[in-house]
């Protein structure tokens, strides 16, 4: 079986373009970033805010009710947040 946990290249990563509306898979073993995040065609799929490694992506799912904002405005992310373990928040 072939199964050792790596990331499958998709082709799907940093700077392409996103094909589907919907939920992606994120693997980037440089730092830890969200596990998934919702993307919406058309836009360039975002990189890591600390380093320039591609980030790849996984498509999941499609999400059709993806949320609009008020005034037709949309979050359009351009780069991931490390997330910091929880122990940062202690005390
Ligand atoms: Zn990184």
């Amino acid at each position: 079986m072939d199964s050792t946990g790596t990331a499958k290249d998709t082709g799907l990563r940093t700077s392409g373009e996103v094909p589907h509306s919907g939920i992606y898979r994120v693997s980037h073993s440089q730092h830890h970033l969200p596990s998934e995040v919702t993307l919406l065609k058309d836009q360039k799929f975002p990189r890591c805010s600390r380093c320039s490694e591609p980030v790849l992506y996984e498509f999941v799912r499609s999400a059709p009710n993806i949320p609009s904002y008020p005034g037709g405005f949309t979050v359009t992310l351009y780069e991931l947040p490390e997330l910091l373990p929880d122990d940062e928040l202690a005390g």
